[in-house]
């Protein structure tokens, strides 16, 4: 007799573990509260959709945080048999700028998910739509249509706690509560920050972006591109420094992020620049000599004194290290993804919650945190795979 398993929630997670179950071996069915799957991964397909990251393993896992927690599905399953697998099912992907990988021309998000969901169907996984699981019943697995489920091995993929829309809402904490599995409060992640531009500065630099810098803060420094917006900055040198910026929030209600505005250039390398321009002017060297673009120096005199902007050695320290304050995260909602959740230390090797064997978490739903570029669906591919591997051949 197949032994049954059921997952519930049906994003990426719970898509690619059903694909890669043994359906000789087990009978397994998603259970989705909308009226289809990966609403949230069609939302990541709007923007940049990058599938996953294309660098060396080792320098990927140092992406995810805390440090270790998927090293073990990412040796099983990486970038490279993400993209092996993906091209085998009919998608072929290609590395792009700064090395995410994305679908090839003319494949779009939904083709992918259609992909994957028909390799589910052919597969014979029963796929259940409308059906929400209500986690305030906390004997026994029920859904809020009155169903109730009986199932040897039960599997959540519940996602996060952002973009409530696409049936993320992370309201499925009170069964864990009282299971006292411990749970940490959900918290934005790669997402916007909060700066009080004047507002003579933003009204003439919203919705540019700084290019080539590079921002600091604690001992994160990120390559990449800052995006100056109304509400303050996002972008992916933002997204990445994300853990840091939020201890510091935490800690302090502000944090302090230091931008290289020059980061190809030395602070001495600069100052012979200057000495050596023929022009007196400040402004037009900046422009000229150094090359800062026009919102670059826009930030520097909005932001220093005519007699700082004036005086070479103060400038290129601002240069190259302009400090900017922050002072509030965007609405959870609008993050891209979130921390907080199931606690790790509540789920083993195989992500089997200590406290409640044959229940297993995987995805977005448990606290742990890594940058965009494509290392968000990479973990949340690896986890299902590695527990899928682990169902197939040990239970
Ligand atoms: C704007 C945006 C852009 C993004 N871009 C990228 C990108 O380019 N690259 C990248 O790697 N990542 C990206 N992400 C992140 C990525 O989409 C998520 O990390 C990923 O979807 C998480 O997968 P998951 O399976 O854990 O959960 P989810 O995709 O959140 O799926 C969880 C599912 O569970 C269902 N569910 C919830 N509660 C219940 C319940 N009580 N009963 C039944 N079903 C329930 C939900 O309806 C949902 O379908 C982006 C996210 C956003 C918001």
């Amino acid at each position: 007799v197949k032994k049954s398993v059921s997952i519930i929630g049906g994003g990426p997670s719970a898509m690619i573990l059903a694909a890669f179950l043994d359906t000789k071996k087990f009978d397994v069915h998603i259970y989705e509260k909308n009226k289809a799957l990966g609403r949230k991964f069609l939302v990541a397909g709007k923007g940049g959709f990058n599938l996953t990251h294309a660098e060396e393993i080792i320098s990927m896992k140092q992406k995810y945080s805390p440090k270790g927690f998927l090293d073990l599905a990412l040796d099983n399953f990486d970038n490279t048999s993400l993209r092996q697998w993906l091209d085998a099912i009919g998608i072929p992907s290609f590395i792009g700028t700064s090395h995410r990988v994305f679908p090839v021309k003319g494949i779009k998000p939904i083709d992918v998910l259609t992909k994957i969901k028909n390799l589910i169907e052919q597969k014979n996984v029963s796929i259940y739509y409308g059906h929400e699981w209500d986690s305030s019943i906390y004997k026994g697995i029920k859904f809020k249509n009155g169903q109730s489920l009986d199932s040897d091995y039960i599997i959540f993929a519940l996602g996060g706690a952002s973009w409530k829309i696409t049936g993320s809402s992370a309201d499925w904490t009170q069964y864990f509560q009282k299971h006292k599995v411990d749970l940490k409060p959900f918290m934005p992640s790669n997402c916007a920050y909060q700066i009080k531009w004047p507002s003579t500065f933003i009204k003439q630099y919203e919705g540019e972006p700084l290019k080539n810098i590079t921002l600091s803060v604690g001992n994160i420094t990120q390559k990449g591109e800052v995006v100056v917006t109304q509400f303050g900055v996002e972008g992916n040198a933002v997204y990445a420094c994300s853990p840091e910026i939020r201890t510091q929030l935490n800690a302090k209600n502000i944090a302090t992020v230091a931008i290289d505005l020059k980061p190809h250039l030395s602070k001495d390398q600069i100052i012979s620049k200057f000495q050596n321009s023929k022009s007196k002017n400040t402004t037009q060297i900046l422009r000229e000599v150094i090359k800062l673009s026009k919102l670059k120096i826009g930030l520097l005199k909005h932001f220093i004194t005519k007699d700082q902007f004036l005086d070479t050695n103060v400038l290129i320290d601002h240069i190259k290290s302009f400090e900017l304050v922050i002072t509030d995260f965007a609405p959870i909602d609008e993050a891209i993804s979130t921390v907080g959740g199931i606690a790790l230390s509540e789920v083993d090797d195989h992500f089997q919650l200590r406290k409640l064997p044959n229940h297993f978490c995987i995805g977005e739903m448990l606290d742990w945190d890594a940058p965009t570029g494509g290392y968000l669906l990479q973990a949340c591919f690896s986890m299902g795979v590695w527990l899928a591997k682990y169902m197939n051949e040990h239970l």
